[in-house]
């Protein structure tokens, strides 16, 4: 998945009992729903490995 902004590859990172993605380069977070449209199936994978993930 790449970051909207500079185009750089996103991580997943858990804060506080919501999981976001964050870029590797400029340090932009993503809520997923902002960035569900460019899911993919590795991510997808990913996301499904922890128990909440709470779309906010
Ligand atoms: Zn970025």
């Amino acid at each position: 998945m790449k970051c909207k902004t500079c185009g750089s590859a996103l991580e997943i990172v858990r804060s506080c009992g919501s999981v976001k993605m964050r870029c590797t380069s400029c340090d932009r977070r993503f809520a997923i729903h902002e960035v569900v449209d460019q899911l993919d199936e590795k991510t997808e994978s990913q996301l499904a490995g922890y128990p909440v993930i709470i779309y906010d």
